[in-house]
């Protein structure tokens, strides 16, 4: 999976920034699929997003939905776990007005959302990443996905101390 080129979230605002404050604009996103970074794929990735000019930059305003691609913990196979996520973050500018660490729009007016994107769906995904609820994991001995049938193993010879002692009794 994912050797996908990864994807930007850019959009330009420069229309904005000319315009008066309390001036917004709502874009709708609709990503089949999209790579934000090396790390997270989001399929898909939906929602609204409202723009708003504000003296300091352009507040981004919006809930997005998605899912990601997770490994279950127990039986190790890839699945997806729903998330969704709010969005609410000022974004300076001009850029240099920015307090350190915070968002900015770009000089040419765009701005790239992924970063902040993959940071909020990371929050979202959980310790323990389970695919069922009730998933039954990998069999010990063949190492068979239990969730796809029994493998037909014994379980009484799943512990090898059993073994000696049966030798020793012999
Ligand atoms: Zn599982
Ligand atoms: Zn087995």
């Amino acid at each position: 999976m994912g050797q996908k080129a990864l994807s930007r979230l850019r959009f330009n605002f420069g229309f904005l920034l000319e315009a008066t404050l309390g001036e917004s604009r709502v874009t709708e996103l609709d990503y089949p699929t999209i790579r934000v970074s090396e790390d997270v794929t989001l399929t898909p990735l939906q929602g609204q997003i409202e723009a708003t000019r504000t003296s300091e930059g352009i507040y981004i305003a919006g809930v997005l939905h998605s899912a990601i691609e997770l490994e279950c913990v127990r039986c190790l196979t890839p699945f997806l776990h729903p998330i969704t996520f709010e969005i609410g973050d000022l974004f300076y500018y001009p850029p240099h007005t920015a307090p350190p660490g915070e968002f900015v729009i770009a000089e040419t007016g765009f701005v790239d959302l992924a970063p902040l994107v993959r940071e909020l769906s990371l929050l979202e995904i959980p310790m323990h990443a389970l695919c069922k609820e009730d998933c039954l994991g990998l069999c010990q001995e063949c190492g068979q996905n239990l969730n796809e049938g029994d493998c037909g193993c014994e379980e009484d010879n799943s512990d090898p101390r059993f073994a000696i002692l049966g030798k020793l009794l012999d």
